[in-house]
């Protein structure tokens, strides 16, 4: 296999593509990684010092990225984008996280869910589709604004937002805790409550918002790592926007969350993930091969414990990177390469079928990410510990792994509860009741207790 990798006029000095899935891609992919590492090299990976140092937004990492085509890399050939399948959008924030800026992968992976929630949902859409077809032009970054303020990582719950239905179109309110490239994004799609949701938060609709529509608080903004990334709060301020900057039916905001929002976040900050374990290998490999001992004669490299660490990360981190990509091709097999009119048929939902396998796929890799990053310092030495070397840097981005919403704690509940309970014992929504937890604690009380309880009751019972 050719493992000649260039970065600039020089041979790579990471790993070669030997320990790259180069087979999964096209002949087409292929080009477009090797221009991608180009505009790393000589763009991405210096403005990423600058975005860490000082919390710098990366829009210039963005045009650059829009030269490339990148802003509609899943958007339509005969709208002007790529056309792209789930594989090479995978290929895509790898290849930026790794040799480029983690931040902008970030950045960027907001950026892809959300031209899928409105790619989704496009269809009988014209302010969705002039938008999609406007994006690498215009140069038009867009983001995702879910997570609340009151409900924390539980971002499918959104209590502090509500939408109306009003003469000239809708009236939403949205507060959102976090929001990446909040206030730098040129538009947003925001999940809030339906108009006729009734206290039920699994009633959900998403809107087009925007840039010139919210208020943010970028100077706010400060986070140990992905610190180009402006993850700040969002507040939408019971703005009215017209009848079609509603993104899909009423109604449609679980189900968008379940086939492009969610499946889309998953892969791509998967791949972010994996690119920067793969960023912190390539680190490592330059360091320890360059560093020498001279009271020994060896090079840190020639340490057996260190090649174990370098061995144990590459295995580790293609593992996740295998798994990354298997899910992005089982993706591309149930949409057709990810075919969006197949969704004119607004109920076939066919990712939503592997949503569950998107949750472990996350989950190895945010796991993989902390432990590569930690043993790739050990392997570093105090050196690595040094920000000049760059270890330190993708040690704190890789860290949000673990804590973005679904976090790996939620992550691993989803999956042993769901295999052990059935998938209808998650209750995103707080509304089934636990018969045995209750009766359990029913049985705690003692009769007067019970009779003063069920007095209570019927007393709410009344009321309401
Ligand atoms: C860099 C970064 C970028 C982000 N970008 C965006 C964005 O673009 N859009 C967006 O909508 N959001 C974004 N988020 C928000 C993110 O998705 C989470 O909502 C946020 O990190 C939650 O933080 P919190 O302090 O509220 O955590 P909490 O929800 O309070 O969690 C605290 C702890 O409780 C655990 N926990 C929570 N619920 C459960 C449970 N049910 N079972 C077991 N343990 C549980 C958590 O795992 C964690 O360990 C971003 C976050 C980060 C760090």
């Amino acid at each position: 296999m050719t493992d000649t990798k260039s970065w600039g006029s020089t041979e790579f000095w990471g790993l070669g593509y030997s320990w790259d899935l180069q087979w999964l891609l096209t002949p087409e992919q292929k080009k477009l990684q090797a221009r991608l590492i180009d505009i790393c090299q000589s763009i991405l990976r210096d403005n990423a010092v600058e975005s860490d140092k000082k919390l710098l937004f990366p829009r210039k990492n963005f045009e650059a990225l829009a030269s490339l085509g990148l802003l509609g890399l899943n958007v339509p050939k005969e709208w002007g984008g790529l056309g792209e399948n789930h594989t090479c959008t995978a290929m895509v924030v790898e290849t930026i996280a790794r040799y480029g800026c983690p931040s902008t992968a970030m950045c960027y992976t907001m950026h892809v869910g959300a031209v899928a929630a409105a790619m989704l949902r496009c269809h009988d859409n014209p302010t969705l589709q002039d938008l999609m077809k406007r994006l690498d032009k215009e140069v038009l970054i867009g983001t995702l604004s879910y997570s609340d303020p009151e409900t924390g990582s539980h971002f499918w719950y959104p209590v502090s937002s509500s939408a109306q239905r009003v003469d000239s179109g809708w009236r939403v309110r949205k507060k959102a805790s976090w929001t990446t490239s909040a206030g730098f994004a040129d538009w947003y799609i925001v999940q809030t409550t339906s108009p006729d949701f009734g206290g039920d938060y699994s009633n959900l609709s998403c809107f087009l918002i925007m840039g010139d529509e919210v208020k943010a608080e970028p100077s706010q903004w400060d986070g140990l790592g992905l610190r180009g990334n402006q993850s700040g709060t969002l507040e939408v301020d019971n703005v009215t926007v017209p009848v079609d900057r509603l993104v899909g039916p009423i109604g449609d905001g679980a189900r968008s969350n379940d086939e492009v929002v969610d499946p889309f976040f998953m892969l791509c900050s998967s791949a972010c993930w994996n690119g920067i374990s793969l960023g912190l290998i390539d680190i490592t490999k330059r360091h320890t091969t360059a560093k020498k001992h001279v009271d020994v004669g060896l090079r840190v490299c020639d340490y057996p414990t260190i090649q174990d660490y370098v061995g144990e990360a590459i295995i580790d981190t293609n593992t996740s990177r295998a798994f990354v990509f298997q899910m992005a091709k089982a993706m591309d097999e149930l949409t057709n390469d990810c075919d969006w009119s197949i969704h004119q048929d607004i109920s076939r939902l066919p990712r939503s079928t592997v949503l569950h396998w998107m949750w472990q796929v996350k989950f190895a890799a945010a796991k993989n990410v902390a432990h590569v990053s930690d043993k790739m310092l050990h392997a570093c030495g105090g050196t690595g510990y040094k920000p000049a070397l760059g270890i330190e840097r993708y040690l704190r981005d890789g860290k949000a792994g673990w804590v973005m919403g679904p976090t790996n704690e939620v992550l691993r509940q989803f999956v042993g509860k769901a295999a052990l309970l059935g998938f209808e014992s998650l209750d995103y929504w707080n509304q089934a009741i636990n018969e045995r937890l209750l009766h359990n604690e029913l049985k705690k009380l003692d009769k007067s207790a019970r009779r003063e309880l069920a007095e209570k009751l019927l007393a709410e019972a009344a009321e309401s």
